[in-house]
């Protein structure tokens, strides 16, 4: 299932600030989830990411 490789190939990323230094993982369950300084956000679950901010804003990390 299709559903099944997003969530294996998303496992263990997760989105870091670099202004605040505050990380996400990347299933937030739907949740809008903001840094601590604001500069970025998260709001993902198993079907979605969306992530905000400005790319240089934000750095993916794999754990
Ligand atoms: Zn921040």
């Amino acid at each position: 299932m299709p559903k099944e490789i997003a969530i294996k190939t998303k496992e263990g990323t997760y989105y870091k600030c670099t202004h605040c230094g505050d990380e996400f993982f990347w299933n937030t369950h739907k949740k809008f989830t903001y840094c601590k300084c604001k500069k970025i956000w998260v709001d993902g679950c198993e079907d979605y990411i969306r992530i905000g901010g400005k790319e240089e804003d934000r750095k993916v990390i794999k754990k």
